[in-house]
């Protein structure tokens, strides 16, 4: 498929299954926004060079968060992109501790590829809890969401220097914020 077709697809089909949704923190985002910047800073990473990976970024939630499937995903695009979203869902019949604790043990043995789209996610993640945090949050709850991010980015490392410095700026910016409450 030409690139802008499957770029502007991805944007298209991702919008539209996260349509109903908004991002946990105070601001209540549209969720694509967080799509929309994983996705440009994977495209910033790669020099526009991994299209599939641009779009596995703004797909990577659907799996997770709304009711498509694999199968779906494949046939609207390729198995390389449903590869890559496949290996940054988490499974959602276990607890969420669980979950947290696989993410980080697990992290290491991803491919270079999806270890890049996770790092931007986590990066994504962390600069919203500082920008826009959830209001229902203590301190001590943002401060070990950090914390376990940086779990989960110690497993991520050795691929991607520029995605590196992303995360540990979103993570150092987020600490500092609360440190300030
Ligand atoms: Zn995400």
């Amino acid at each position: 498929m030409d690139e802008v077709l499957l770029l502007t697809r991805a944007f298209s089909f991702a919008a539209r299954k996260h349509a109903h949704q908004r991002r946990k923190g105070a601001n209540a985002e549209p969720y694509v926004n967080h799509l929309a910047e994983v996705a440009h800073m994977l495209a910033v990473a790669v020099q526009g060079r991994d299209a599939n990976l641009v779009a596995a970024g703004l797909l990577h939630d659907v799996l997770e968060d709304t009711e498509t499937t694999r199968d779906e995903l494949a046939a609207a695009f390729n198995d390389d992109i449903a590869a890559l979203v496949g290996e940054v869902t988490d499974d959602k019949s276990l607890p969420d501790q669980e979950r947290k604790r696989l993410q980080v043990e697990r992290a290491p043995h991803k491919t270079d590829r999806a270890k890049m789209l996770k790092l931007a996610d986590k990066t994504s993640n962390l600069r919203d809890l500082a920008a826009s945090p959830p209001a229902s949050w203590s301190t001590k709850r943002r401060l070990a969401y950090v914390r376990w991010g940086r779990d989960v980015a110690a497993g991520l490392r050795g691929v991607h220097p520029w995605l590196e410095g992303q995360f540990d700026a979103a993570a150092a910016r987020a600490e500092q914020v609360l440190a300030e409450k």
